[in-house]
């Protein structure tokens, strides 16, 4: 694929030249100067351990320092309510990274069957401990329980998921907030990669609290990693291949596996894969594959860049949920 590199995008290409020259890539023409150059580039992917690790290099160099001043850590307190296999794995992988990374973690199970009153009460608890800095709620939780309530019953300067309308609000107006985990991650992992994304065509595939809304209003922000004109697409868009074939960068968050094609991305398109579906598969050891939304092996061979899933947004939600923790323990600390 050939690519032109304008002089704004330059630190992106100089950042990973590494990278590229691991890839066997063959440079061809830097023009001499720092102008426009053009380089033989294969399809980037967006390894998500790698820009999470870079995060929690840092929060854990963060952490030492704090340590080693006589400082309590950073506290994550974890509810997980019943035995959910997905919800369990994600818990635990957010426990151990805390633990990877020098935070302080706090795991509290809860039965299945447990009162919405009695949840209230526990989340209620961790709102007063002044030990904890940040709480989370794995959702989905049991039907008897209004995911809402939960929501709003976090202490807003505890939300490191970033779901209670007060952060929701805060952000959609471009205050200082906890951005959810997810859409957090996604924007730093553009940051760590250096992709361009001001004045770039955006198209948004979902439109969840979660996810597909909050990333919308990130990428229309004006951010480092923001800028660009945004197009939200829902189950009611009609003409979601014609809007997808206009998008300089893809984020495909619906829950569909293999829902985005190649014949409905442009050449050189960035593509951000969030969807998580566990699939049947009988071959597999755990019996089921995860799968995302884009058909990666066909979309890749268009792409000028890629998350693989697995391995590129889940590991950048983890990332964006300890930033989150790390900034709830500096507001208490610092005030
Ligand atoms: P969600 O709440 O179910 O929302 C899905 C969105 O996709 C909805 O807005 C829905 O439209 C839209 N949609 C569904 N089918 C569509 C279609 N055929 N065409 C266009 N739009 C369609 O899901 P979510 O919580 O945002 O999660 C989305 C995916 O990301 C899931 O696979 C989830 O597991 C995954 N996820 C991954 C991470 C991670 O860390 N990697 C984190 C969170 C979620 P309507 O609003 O019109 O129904």
């Amino acid at each position: 694929m050939l690519i032109r590199v304008l002089p704004e995008d330059h630190g992106y290409f100089l950042r990973n030249i590494k990278l590229f020259h691991h890839k066997n890539l063959l440079f061809w023409d830097l023009k001499g100067s720092a102008a426009v150059f053009e380089y033989f580039c294969a399809m980037l992917v967006l390894d998500g351990k790698i820009a999470a690790a870079a995060v929690k290099e840092s929060l854990k160099t963060k952490t030492a320092a704090l340590g080693a001043n006589g400082k309590r850590k950073p506290h994550l307190a974890a509810i997980l309510v019943g035995n959910n296999g997905a919800s369990e794995t994600y818990v635990a992988s957010k426990v151990k990274n805390c633990e990877e990374t020098g935070f302080a973690s706090t795991l509290v199970r809860l039965d299945e069957n447990i009162s919405e009153t009695d949840l209230l009460q526990t989340i209620t608890r961790l709102n007063e401990d002044p030990s904890v800095d940040g709480i989370l709620v794995q959702l989905p939780l049991p039907k008897q329980i209004s995911e809402q309530k939960v929501i709003e019953t976090i202490d807003p300067t505890k939300d490191v998921d970033g779901f209670h309308p007060v952060n929701v609000g805060k952000l959609v107006q471009g205050l200082s907030t906890f951005i959810p985990a997810t859409p957090y991650g996604i924007m730093l992992m553009l940051e760590h990669f250096a992709i361009p994304t001001k004045g770039k065509h955006a198209v948004v595939i979902g439109r969840s609290n979660i996810v597909g809304r909050p990333m919308s209003i990130l990428l229309s922000s004006n951010l480092k990693q923001g800028n660009c004109t945004v197009t939200i697409c829902h189950s009611h868009t009609p003409n979601l291949k014609e809007l997808c074939l206009q998008g300089d960068i893809i984020v495909a968050a619906l829950g569909r596996p293999g829902f985005v094609t190649a014949d409905m991305v442009k050449e050189g398109a960035v593509i951000i894969d969030v969807g998580i579906t566990r699939v049947e598969d009988s071959t597999a050891k755990k019996g089921f594959r995860i799968k995302g939304d884009v058909a990666y092996d066909e979309v890749a061979q268009k792409a000028a860049a890629i998350t693989p899933v697995p391995g590129g947004v889940g590991l950048m939600t983890i990332a964006g949920l300890l930033k989150n923790t790390m900034q709830a323990y500096e507001q208490r600390v610092n005030g």
